[in-house]
């Protein structure tokens, strides 16, 4: 029998039973491997750090794409940064109304891997009219572009690698220019349990930059240690309060298929627990 074990954590980690290695190479920007498991399908690593499995990442994805573009209103063009898997792609194209997808995603190699090995998780995401794909380090095009967004995804690795300049202030300054009035930024967070100093960091990096700073939840099986954080930022003060009423009402006269997603969900996600709180300086 052979277990991936992730290395992650220096005291800490999760190991899979692997039922078949599919891929590995050594040679680009960042190490992959795929294996196929019995309990979450087929697992991506980066650098020996789980990015997606094919059995839980409709809950992360989904989180990311819904929750800000339900709280908005009336996104029409969206940037994820990273996410070269393709997932977060397909869930912001649900929606009828993106005129626009840019991917801006530093690895090549990820993108033409995941469009051959894990077709099921882009969906056809990539080869959608609305989708622009640049490779690009992001904080290279955040700081350049002259493009506008309603929302930016952060779907990125850890703040390790390649990863560490999307969790700087510096990036964090050139999403807020690179917003439309009202537009909103969401990112993969960590997991407060583990990664703690990542929402106090990110938190202070982000306050002199947007009006509203916060985080939200989800649970995803394989970023194991409890919740997951997810940051939100937006000069809109009052985009993460919108309530449930007008969530339920915006869902259903644009409704999109979720397994995770619900208004009701989404209006819990925003209340955290006390010790996640507790890492939000005062
Ligand atoms: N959901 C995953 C997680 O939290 O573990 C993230 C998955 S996604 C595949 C992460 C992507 O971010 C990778 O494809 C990686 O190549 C990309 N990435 C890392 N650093 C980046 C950077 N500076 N600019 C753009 N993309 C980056």
């Amino acid at each position: 029998m052979t277990w991936f074990r992730e290395r992650l954590y220096d005291h800490w980690n999760q190991s899979f039973l692997v039922v078949r290695e599919l891929y590995r190479s050594r040679d680009g920007l960042q190490d992959i491997v795929l294996f196929e498991t019995p309990g979450f399908g087929r697992v991506l690593t980066l650098d020996g750090v789980v990015q997606v499995t094919t059995g839980d990442e409709f809950i992360y994805h989904e989180m990311l794409a819904h929750v800000p573009i339900y709280a908005h209103g009336k996104v029409r063009s969206a940037c994820v940064v990273g996410g070269g898997d393709g997932g977060m792609l397909r869930e912001i194209l649900k929606h009828a109304g993106i005129a626009r997808a840019v991917l801006v995603e530093i690895d090549g190699a990820v993108v033409e891997f995941c469009r051959q090995y894990l077709p099921d998780v882009s969906a056809g995401a990539f080869d959608d009219p609305r989708t622009e794909i640049v490779i690009a380090d992001g904080i290279d095009y955040m700081r350049t572009t002259a493009e506008r967004f309603d929302l930016i995804v952060v779907d990125s690795t850890d703040p390790i690698g390649p990863g560490g300049v999307l969790f700087t202030e510096a990036f964090y300054r050139d999403c807020a220019r690179c917003l439309n009035p009202g537009g909103i930024v969401v990112n993969q967070n960590g997991v407060p349990f583990l990664q703690g100093e990542e929402v106090t960091d990110t938190w202070r990096r982000r306050r002199p930059h947007f009006a509203d700073v916060g985080f939200y939840l989800a649970a995803v099986p394989t970023y194991v240690g409890g919740f997951m954080a997810l940051g939100w930022a937006s000069a809109s003060t009052t985009a993460r309060e919108t309530g449930l009423d007008a969530i339920r009402a915006r869902v259903a006269a644009a409704p999109v298929a979720t397994r995770y997603y619900t208004p009701d969900i989404h209006r819990a996600s925003f209340a955290l627990p006390r010790y996640i709180h507790d890492l939000i300086p005062a």
